[in-house]
């Protein structure tokens, strides 16, 4: 199985920043040693192009060039930097090179990405590009034939809302936006998604798996993708410091495999990114991280498998 990392995902950050950048490199440590047949591969860099396929040109030209107004970079969270501007371009890239490897082999990572926060024109959380919108767009146009386009569903189990996601699709029927996230917690002016599912602070793995199990059926019965973006974030984990819920590692576990076996059983090829997760010990994170993995190399063997 393909999974595309880069060293840009670690951005330098000011001492004391709350943002965890440690987990990226914990994350390729812990999968080399658990899962050494994991192929891990430099991401590339999203082009201008790419990414305007999702975003707007102002957009893309302010954060490259650096003009992106305080209040703006306040609203993502980091400070301006061409590290920076190098990270969102490679996490977006590592999207893109994911869902291009599931579909030829079934099942593909990025081991960063997952940035639902970003709109068209402005980024948000910790988010300057939204790589499952640009990806899906570019995978539409690499993959649409006579007039028949490649329909896309972006399930995002991060526990905040993928506000970005939904106003960036809002009027776009060929891709579906689901997202199963946390009532009271940031984002607190939500966007409308195709099905948003809000869920109350403490909510257990039971809740929450019926509560999937729901979300996944209707969208059976609203949409038949062709390629599943997931979004496996590791904030609903119970001691999350940002996430508000109370799931376990055995929840998170169910979790994942529900949707990789929703995707298997239905064929569709399926990309995933990381997208959030902030444990107070970071190392649990990169454990519920590892563990998405673990399940996504299951299926990808499946994939393997039957194709033989
Ligand atoms: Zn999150």
């Amino acid at each position: 199985m393909r999974a595309f990392y880069s060293g840009q995902f670690v951005l330098p950050l000011p001492p004391g920043h709350r943002f965890p950048m440690s987990r990226y490199a914990l994350l390729r440590d812990r999968l080399l040693e658990h899962l050494p047949s994991v192929e891990m591969e430099q991401a590339p860099r999203a082009t201008d192009g790419e990414l305007a396929l999702a975003h707007t040109p102002q957009w893309i030209a302010a954060v490259s060039d650096g003009s992106v107004s305080t209040h703006a970079m306040r609203e993502i969270g980091f400070p301006w930097s061409e590290a920076m501007v190098e990270r969102s371009r490679r996490s977006t890239g590592a999207t893109i090179a994911a869902c291009r490897a599931a579909f030829a082999g079934g099942v593909a990572a990025n081991m960063a990405g997952g940035t639902h926060h970003a709109h068209a024109d402005k980024g948000g959380g910790f988010c300057v590009f939204n790589d499952a919108a640009v990806a899906a767009r570019l995978m539409q146009a690499e993959h649409g034939r006579s007039g028949r386009q490649l329909r896309v569903a972006v399930v995002d189990l991060d526990v905040h809302q993928g506000n970005g996601t939904a106003s960036i699709f809002r009027n776009d029927p060929s891709v579906f936006t689901l997202s199963l996230h946390g009532q009271k917690n940031f984002p607190f002016r939500k966007e409308a998604s195709d099905l948003d599912v809000e869920l109350p602070d403490g909510c257990g793995d039971a809740e929450y798996l019926t509560a999937l199990e729901q979300a996944l059926d209707e969208l059976d019965r609203r949409f038949s993708p062709g390629l599943v973006i997931y979004l496996a974030g590791a904030d609903p984990f119970e001691r999350d410091r940002l996430g508000r819920l109370k799931l376990s590692f055995d929840g998170l576990e169910a979790r994942d495999r529900r949707v990789f076996d929703w995707a298997w059983q239905r064929r569709i090829p399926l990309a995933f990114a990381m997208a959030g997760g902030y444990a107070t010990d970071i190392a649990e994170t990169v454990q519920v991280q590892v563990g998405t993995f673990r399940v996504a190399f299951e299926y990808w063997r499946r994939w393997q498998n039957a194709a033989r």
